[in-house]
């Protein structure tokens, strides 16, 4: 089969590879859809590390090939997607309601466990995946939803609500969003609606400006033009109550801080690398009261079905943000433009 393998820093290829069988509690998908995702290209150029030989990708959508041992429910044939991230579902990390951090059937918990997939074992940028402990993991697409609807749902739509609900965005609230690339609008759109009586969504890019505004964004801010820091406070008397940081970077995380009203909550998404520095002004000297959360995004067939939907309920376009479409045999080309982000793109469908 054909696989998208990381080679070494800067190089991911498309190649010729064994296609694996499913084992106990497995199953093996063949896929009709997937996308790059933002950390897959920290991962091609060798910022977040993978061994070499790796099949990469972690947002496979497909129709079920086989199933192994110990799989209940599902049939050959079945159009399901999997969450990026893969929980046993029975680990300590999972039975404490942590799926993200699973130690995949071990006794300790484990940072990041729960996402296996072209991290830790081969992912989906291929013709082929085997999903572990399929009986967690597989979700069934709603016969109403087309591929591309849900191509979006096992990571970028999951983090981007994920940062809204550990934010706990109540009804009411002011929140903003810093940054609208694909995972900052899903949060946009999430804090929508959760009930924020104000969005702020924060960018320079025009375009995702105005789709910030069409994900539910009631006001929009350059941070190229003014001091966005300083507007918030002033349209919202002192600061939002949760500031969503969704890029990584110091200052993101920075302007989320003089963001946030005192007792506020920092909800932080970002894939941070190098230090991360708390401005003590910013940060009341550590007597604010505010909180700062991190997540990773939930995984898991119940997660999956409840974001499945929320797309059929038709709450948000999610669908414009697949901007671009290559075939597999055309990866390399799409890990071109998406890591360049070239031609305005947000994401690209990529089809086996
Ligand atoms: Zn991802
Ligand atoms: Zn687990």
């Amino acid at each position: 089969m054909r696989a998208a393998v990381f080679v070494e820093k800067g190089h991911i290829e498309l190649r010729e590879v064994r296609r694996p069988e499913p084992g106990l509690g497995e199953a093996l998908l063949k896929l009709s859809l997937t996308t790059i995702c933002g950390t897959d290209v920290h991962i091609l150029k060798g910022e977040y590390p993978v061994r070499p030989g790796l099949v990469v990708g972690h947002e496979p959508v497909g129709r079920i090939e086989a199933l192994g041992p110990g799989v209940a429910g599902f049939e050959r044939g079945d159009r399901v997607i999997v969450g990026a991230i893969t929980p046993c579902g029975q680990c300590r990390a999972c039975l404490s309601g942590d799926g993200a951090q699973c130690s995949h059937g071990g006794e300790r918990f484990e940072s990041l466990g729960g996402w296996r997939f072209g991290n830790t074992i081969d992912g989906c940028q291929a013709d082929y995946v085997v999903v572990p402990n399929a009986q967690a993991n597989l979700a069934r697409i709603p016969e109403s939803l087309a591929d591309e609807d849900v191509l979006l749902c096992p990571d970028i739509m999951s983090t981007g609500f994920s940062a809204v609900e550990r934010g706990r965005v109540r009804i009411g609230d002011a929140v903003a969003v810093f940054a609208q690339g694909p995972i900052g609008l899903c949060a946009t759109a999430g804090a929508r609606l959760a009930g924020a009586a104000l969005v702020i969504g924060i960018d320079s890019v025009p375009a995702r400006l105005a789709q910030a505004k069409r994900m539910g964004a009631d006001v929009v801010l350059d941070f190229r033009q003014q001091d966005v820091a300083a507007e918030i406070r002033r349209l919202t008397g002192g600061g939002v109550d949760v500031a969503i940081e969704a890029l990584g970077q110091q200052e993101t995380f920075e302007n989320c801080l003089r963001a946030v009203r005192p007792g506020g909550v920092v909800s932080s998404l970002g894939v941070y690398s190098g230090h991360l520095q708390v401005p003590l002004d910013a940060f009341a000297a550590g007597l604010g009261d505010h909180t700062i959360v991190t997540t990773l995004c939930p995984g898991g067939k119940e997660r999956m079905r409840r974001l499945m939907s929320v797309v059929a309920a038709g709450r948000a376009p999610f669908r414009e943000l697949v901007t671009h479409s290559f075939r597999l045999a055309e990866i390399e080309a799409a890990y071109e433009l998406f890591g360049h982000q070239r031609d305005g793109v947000m994401k690209v469908a990529i089809r086996p």
